[in-house]
């Protein structure tokens, strides 16, 4: 799939691709209706790019992905920061919600792998009653043992999903996809997701809209799980990071040139 260099932005060595929500679910639609080949998204978040700047092999999977999104405040903030703005915020969760829609309306087979057993099932139960007529021809729970894999993997290619959605956790689902996309002979779209089949089947509640609009959607996910506070640590060292780089890092670098 093309995505034009200039709606193709760098960030901490990263792609990023600055597009809106809406637009990518059309580019997706294109591409199912073409049957061209595989496509892989990615939706980028602090707390991976941050990770990625140690682990050059994320940082490789991003540079993979035929679409990557400013997944989060975090990465909105750092792309305007840098000076290459991008439209919008466009989390896993939206974006998948976007395309499900989209395939209920187009009849687009769906699969869901991931989260723990019977998470996928009430995932697409719920998602069936919310979209009428989605075609969800497939799940698979994600602790599944690595002698397992090679069965997970032929179950979807016979199920030939066009929508693949893997909530295996990141990294874990970007090198799942990375590994497994190439090896599905049909046409197929693969993302992560993350903890969205936990959101979806209802065992985790999404923040209310309105903390979502004031950009505090982590606090809720703070106050929800608070195990997670140690990896909430990350946020401002992504902050300094993203200063240090694009801010500091130029004023020096004028500095410098005067001299
Ligand atoms: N998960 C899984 N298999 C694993 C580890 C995690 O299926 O071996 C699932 C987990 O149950 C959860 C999701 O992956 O549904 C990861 O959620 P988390 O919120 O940690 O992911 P993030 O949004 O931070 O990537």
């Amino acid at each position: 799939m093309e995505t034009g260099p200039d709606e193709r932005l760098e960030l901490l060595g990263a792609p990023v691709d600055a597009l809106s929500c809406a637009w990518i679910v059309d580019r997706v639609g294109q591409f199912i209706e073409s049957q061209l080949r595989r496509c892989f998204i990615l939706t980028l978040n602090p707390e991976y790019l941050y990770r990625a700047q140690r682990e050059p092999e994320l940082l490789e999977l991003a540079g993979q992905a035929d679409i990557v999104t400013p997944d989060g405040t975090g990465i909105v903030w750092a792309c305007a920061v840098a000076g290459t703005p991008v439209p919008e915020r466009v989390t896993g969760i939206d974006l998948m919600l976007g395309l499900l829609a989209e395939a209920a309306r187009r009849g687009w087979r769906v699969y869901l792998l991931g989260a723990a057993p019977g998470v996928a099932d009430e995932a697409a139960a719920n998602l069936q009653r919310r979209f009428p007529g989605l075609p969800v021809c497939g799940t698979w729970h994600g602790y599944f043992a690595p002698q397992e894999a090679e069965q997970v993997l032929a179950d979807i290619v016979e199920k030939r999903p066009q929508l693949l959605f893997v909530a295996l956790g990141a990294p874990r689902q970007e090198r799942w996809l990375a590994e497994n996309l190439p090896r599905i002979p049909a046409p197929v779209v693969g993302m992560g997701v993350g903890g969205s089949l936990d959101v979806l089947a209802g065992r985790v509640r999404r923040a209310p809209l309105w903390m979502q609009k004031a950009h505090i959607e982590w606090l809720w996910r703070l106050l929800q799980e608070p195990r997670r506070w140690r990896r909430m640590l990350v946020l401002p060292k992504f902050a300094w990071l993203v200063m240090k780089k694009y801010k500091l890092g130029r004023r020096l670098g004028v500095r410098r040139k005067r001299q």
